[in-house]
């Protein structure tokens, strides 16, 4: 366990310092326990992209994770915090897709996280999950609602990859008729995707998309805006036309 603290100053791996890797949470202690495997493989990542990542979430405070809506056994949690979540700064969703492709073939940079201890990976819209969980309970989701491709990584679907994992071409081949047999649908994707509960099968919460979900409601209120205004509108026309009509 790494031991973090608020004012640390620390390089704790090539690419992440102690305040990168200190809680997001608003009433986190002054120093916190972090597993050492998750900040490895939060590296791993760094080092298979070679760009830039940010660290949206490590330790979580119980009010935190409530804050986000997060599951009640979540591994962000204390005192054994063992999950990071992260984002790429640029092309997010060009490194997304990349992640995505490796994720759903079980290619190397899957077998490199998992031969390090992460046994808990999900990916999300803007977003990577990863945990160190034991590998008995070990679980893998995609809650990016289609964005990266047409088939939803989900642990029935993953039993049915090899751990060898799949080339590209055989992949492209196997993994959609593999998802069908597993019942590895999305729910709503596109727009309606942040209302369709099928979408958020992980532990980080709702919440966690909330861009996903501030986007729909100002949709949605401009919808309403507009909408009212021809309302308006139309009223007005026609008692204009009865102006004209009744002037006698
Ligand atoms: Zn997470």
């Amino acid at each position: 366990m790494a031991h973090i603290c608020k004012d640390g100053t620390r390089q704790i791996t090539k690419n992440f310092n102690e305040k990168e890797l200190y809680s997001k949470s608003l009433d986190a202690p002054k120093c916190h326990f972090l597993d050492d495997r998750v900040i490895n493989g939060l590296q791993i990542i760094r080092d298979h992209f070679n760009t830039p990542i940010r660290v949206t979430s490590t330790m979580r405070t119980p009010l935190g994770n409530d804050l986000v809506d997060g599951a009640n056994n979540s591994r962000h949690l204390p005192p054994n915090a063992r999950a990071i979540d992260c984002q790429f700064i640029q092309n997010s969703n060009l490194y997304l897709q990349q992640f995505y492709d490796d994720f759903k073939c079980k290619g190397p940079l899957y077998r490199k996280l998992r031969a390090n201890g992460i046994n808990g990976i999900g990916i999300y819209k803007t977003f990577i999950h990863i945990d160190t969980r034991s590998t008995s309970q070990k679980s893998f989701w995609d809650d990016s609602a289609g964005k990266y491709g047409d088939v939803r990584v989900t642990n029935a679907y993953m039993a049915a990859i090899p751990e060898t994992g799949l080339d590209s071409s055989a992949c492209a081949f196997e993994s959609e008729a593999i998802a069908e047999e597993t019942d590895s649908d999305y729910g709503l994707t596109g727009a309606l995707a942040p209302l369709d509960p099928r979408n958020y099968s992980g532990e980080d919460g709702i919440k966690s998309q909330e861009q996903g979900l501030t986007r729909l409601v100002i949709i949605g209120s401009a919808l309403l805006v507009l909408g009212g205004f021809f309302i308006i509108n139309s009223s007005r026309k026609k008692r204009n036309f009865g102006n004209i009509e009744t002037p006698l």
